[in-house]
């Protein structure tokens, strides 16, 4: 009699990928996914989420257990396929939430090869051709924002906090040496804009330099760092016997677009080394994990406009192309693919200008006895990771191999025009304002005010008129019961899923400035759905008045 689990076994096998050719088989697997696609096609609708609104249901959640017997591939897909219900779809034109991509064909193929085959990134005896395509991706990458791919080095990490991991943790190991073996016995500070990510807090609290020692730079009013002080902070660190373990410049911060002066940065870095005579260079990242893909522009003709784009967009490209074209100053840089790189999650580059610098964090060849036995690239001795998916890298090859620069700069190009449509429209407005004017990005943050409000000087006079603080409160609480409204609505099916940011930034007088806001990264967007924001926004904002009273 063959034993139960032989009879068990001969089941499991169907349920993987033959690792022998099986074309019948092949065929049940390619169905098998198609399948699933069907399931998740029964729950579109106009709406910008699958399956209409739904909550995610925790109490539920909570009592899922394993059972004792599992089930056919059959019974399990349509159980994984119920997960999507309510889901979001960011490439909904309606769908305007956050820098959140729609991948493409191209990037989800790109994952699941690299799911199928499931390389490890560690090294090449695991990575294979895998391992070629983050050399490919990386150098790609590199010539795209200028640096010389064949000095240059990248690896693909989980997002762009875990390349403000590497920034932060090569340049603290060139202020501090020895601090990875020793940890952080000296004072260090990380200089960055107050208006950085969460995410450098974040990297420099579990890097042992401690939350407290980043100091937060103030910014001119269109979000950028403000150089002189940025000047004044370091000079005050490094006076008091500081080291600067580095500077985070920020390169399209996530709310506004912000887009630091790198080139001013960097000659106040190399200022500061000869000022202070530093046995070591201030590592500069920037964290340009949002504008990295406007690099595409380096070589657009702003003149000729070859693709066309309106009068406005062409400004706004041109006015984030004079910042973002000297992102080869950074000694490090951020670039997330899953965000402006139509790539699905996660697919996140680390890269150095200067590959040696890794040298810095590698480990010991004894202390990892059981890796790299054979094969000759081995990036684990540098990772943070130990096993690393080739998931990023195939993602980021499909964009940059399937889109070109032409296509990135006509997505790119798409968005910001849409995002131009609406301010266009919000400017219009006599009841609306538009926070981040200066802003040449895809985020629209705008605000909502009561009839009658004069938006040409309500600006101002919130930011800067003291007896002016109360009514901001006041007008927050509006624009946050208008996007309570919105949301609502959005979440019932109808409308337009937008977000909000409960602090643009602060008053002058220390209060924060709520806005509502508009990511436009979708290919899908329409100028019609763009105006069509105004119209709900209004609408919402006249029933929280009660001047719609049914
Ligand atoms: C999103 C974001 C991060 C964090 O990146 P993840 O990929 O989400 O880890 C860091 N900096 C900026 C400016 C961001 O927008």
């Amino acid at each position: 009699m063959t034993p139960r689990y032989q009879e068990l076994l001969a089941t499991l096998r169907r349920q993987f990928p033959q690792p022998v050719s099986d074309p019948v088989h092949d065929a049940y697997f390619v169905f098998t996914i198609l399948r699933a696609l069907d399931q998740v096609d029964a729950l579109k609708s106009q709406m910008p989420m699958l399956g209409g609104p739904h909550e995610p249901d925790y109490a539920q959640a909570v009592a899922a257990r394993m059972l004792a017997s599992g089930q056919s591939l059959e019974a399990t897909v349509p159980q994984l396929v119920a997960q999507l219900q309510g889901m979001f779809l960011w490439g909904h034109p309606q769908s305007q939430v956050n820098v959140i991509t729609h991948p493409s064909i191209a990037g989800i193929i790109g994952v699941l090869l690299a799911s199928t085959y499931n390389p490890n990134l560690c090294s090449d005896e695991s990575g294979r051709g895998f391992s070629e395509a983050e050399v490919k991706a990386s150098s790609m990458a590199a010539a795209l924002v200028g640096y010389d791919p064949s000095r240059a080095g990248g690896v693909f990490t989980f997002g762009g906090t875990g390349c403000l991991f590497y920034g932060l943790k090569i340049g603290l190991e060139k202020a501090v040496p020895g601090a990875m073996r020793r940890g952080v016995r000296e004072p260090v500070v990380v200089l960055a804009s107050e208006h950085c990510h969460y995410a450098v807090l974040n990297a420099a609290g579990w890097l042992g330099i401690g939350q407290e020692s980043v100091v937060r730079v103030p910014t001119h009013l269109d979000n950028s760092l403000d150089v002189d002080a940025l000047g004044k902070a370091a000079r005050q660190a490094l006076a008091e016997g500081k080291r600067i373990a580095a500077i985070v410049a920020m390169m399209g911060s996530t709310d506004a677009f912000g887009l630091d002066d790198l080139r001013a940065v960097r000659a106040l870095r190399d200022l500061l080394v000869n000022e202070f005579e530093l046995d070591y260079n201030p590592h500069i990242h920037a964290d340009a994990v949002i504008g990295w893909a406007w690099s595409v522009f380096n070589d657009y003709d702003f003149t000729a406009n070859p693709l066309g784009f309106r009068g406005r967009t062409v400004r706004a490209l041109a006015r984030a192309h004079n910042r973002l074209q000297h992102l080869r100053l950074a000694d490090s840089i951020g670039i997330d693919f899953h965000k402006t790189g139509y790539a699905p999650y996660i697919s996140s580059l680390f890269l150095v200008q200067n590959a040696v610098d890794f040298g810095l964090i590698a480990r010991d060849r004894e202390a990892m006895p059981y890796l790299y036995q054979s094969g000759t690239h081995h990036p684990g001795m540098y990772t943070l990771e130990t096993s690393r998916s080739g998931t990023g890298p195939m993602a980021a090859l499909a964009s940059m191999i399937m889109l070109g620069r032409e296509g990135f700069q006509t997505l790119l190009g798409h968005i910001v025009e849409m995002a131009e449509v609406l301010r266009e429209g919000l400017e219009a407005h006599p009841d609306l304002t538009v926070l981040n004017g200066d802003n040449v990005g895809p985020v629209t943050l705008f605000r909502v005010y009561p009839p009658g409000v004069d938006t040409f000087t309500i600006k101002d006079r919130e930011r800067t008129d003291a007896g002016f603080q109360r009514k901001v409160e006041e007008y927050n609480r509006l624009n946050r019961q208008v996007f309570e409204r919105v949301h609502a609505e959005a979440l019932a099916g109808a409308g337009v899923v937008i977000s909000m940011t409960d602090c643009y930034r602060h008053t002058d007088h220390g209060v924060p400035i709520a806005a509502l806001k508009s990511y436009v990264l979708s290919p899908f967007t329409s100028e019609e759905r763009m105006r069509s924001i105004i119209e709900h926004v209004l609408t919402a904002r006249d029933d929280v008045l009660g001047r719609n009273v049914d």
